[in-house]
């Protein structure tokens, strides 16, 4: 493989694109994302695991770009309701889903649930392609529990709910840097760096 000079994230999402450019940031790589391709199409999501999902769309960018590119799919998985919003945490609550229903519905289905059965796990994969070539993956999960209100005005998605171990307060209480440290793209971004110094 060439020397990686630059990457190209394959997310739409401006959440995801702001912190992996963090995480990214000690590489010192040029780091942009499909939004600045604009002839780039949306990718469908129709895999049934986060590595399909990932590994379609960091193929499809890559080919299409021909340089290297990072794809995020990630989601949240909850221990009491088998798993789920899973692969579909982001359209949990339907095709027109907002962070507002998605967390609504997730209360809901947890209601009357003891906290001490509401434990949960965020899990990112990453894949790396370069130029369309198949997919290295890399994983990250980070362990909590899902409380009973929204706590927190950082971060998306979940983050108001989720009560990380790691931290003892919400990744919507938690700074960044907190955030990043401890998340499930954290620890999936510091996997990737060690083997990209390696390459
Ligand atoms: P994807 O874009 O298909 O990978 O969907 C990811 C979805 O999982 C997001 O829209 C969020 O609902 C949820 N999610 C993933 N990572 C996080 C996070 O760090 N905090 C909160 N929610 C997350």
């Amino acid at each position: 493989m060439p020397k990686v000079t630059e990457i190209v994230l394959a997310s739409r999402n401006k959440h995801k694109i702001l912190e992996l450019s963090d995480i990214l940031a000690p590489l010192k790589i040029k780091v942009r994302s499909v939004l600045d391709f604009p002839q780039v199409a949306d990718v469908e999501e129709n895999g049934f695991t986060f590595f399909e999902n990932a590994a379609l769309k960091a193929e499809s960018v890559a080919k299409e770009l021909g340089c290297a590119v990072l794809a995020d799919d990630s989601g949240l998985m909850v221990d009491f309701l088998g798993g789920e919003p899973g692969v579909f945490s982001a359209r949990y609550s339907g095709v027109n889903a907002t962070d507002e229903s998605n967390n609504k519905l997730l209360l809901e289905k947890l209601a009357g649930v003891p906290i001490e059965k509401r434990g949960a796990k965020f899990v990112c994969v990453l894949a790396f392609s370069f130029g369309g070539n198949e997919s290295v993956f890399f994983e990250g999960n980070t362990t909590g529990r899902i409380i009973e209100e929204l706590a927190g005005n950082k971060g998306f998605g979940y983050d108001p709910l989720f009560l990380s171990d790691d931290l003892g307060v919400t990744f919507a209480q938690a700074s960044d840097v907190q955030k990043n440290q401890v998340s499930h793209r954290g620890r999936a971004v510091a996997k990737f760096i060690a083997w990209l110094k390696e390459e």
